[in-house]
């Protein structure tokens, strides 16, 4: 099932990464740039079409941008949702998501992180950069939420 209508052909740009994968579930800020030898596994459960663009994503601003771009979180268990969601509402810590039905616990979303890098110490226009790439490939960026989420990617 195609989910999504990419604006270029993604699985050649996805497929052309094939070995030297860039993506990786790395802890935000916990890898210097340009760290080669990523698994993959940040994707591992997440939708073909969405992982192609993850792929392709990343690739992109890797390659043409040069920005150390990775995949920080793809699919994620409705238990680990459950226990974002009680995050600064029933346990400690600032509230960080918002819903208790992900999209990442239906495997068609991912966050982007940016190697050493917290997501709020990130530069504006690298989200923007990549909010765009990620528009262009067909996904939909959390950065246009009236409650922005620029990490935040989905189908
Ligand atoms: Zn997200």
């Amino acid at each position: 099932m195609e989910i999504l209508r990419p604006a270029f052909a993604l699985g050649n740009l996805a497929r052309g990464w094939a070995g030297k994968s860039p993506l990786g579930g790395y802890g935000y800020g916990t890898r210097p740039a340009g760290r080669r030898g990523a698994t993959g596994k940040g994707l591992k459960g997440v939708h073909k079409d969405v992982k192609n663009a993850a792929t392709a994503l990343v690739t992109v601003l890797r390659q043409d941008h040069g920005l150390p771009a990775y995949i920080s979180e793809g699919r994620r268990s409705q238990a680990r949702q459950n226990l974002l969601f009680a995050q600064g509402r029933t346990r400690p810590g600032n509230i960080v998501t918002w819903v208790q039905r992900s999209k990442h616990t239906s495997g068609i979303a991912f966050d982007l992180g940016f190697a050493g890098y917290d997501p709020d110490s990130v530069p504006e226009r690298w989200w923007k950069t990549a909010g765009e790439i990620g528009e262009a490939l067909g996904l939909t960026w959390g950065g246009r939420w009236s409650t922005p989420d620029k990490p935040h990617f989905e189908a």
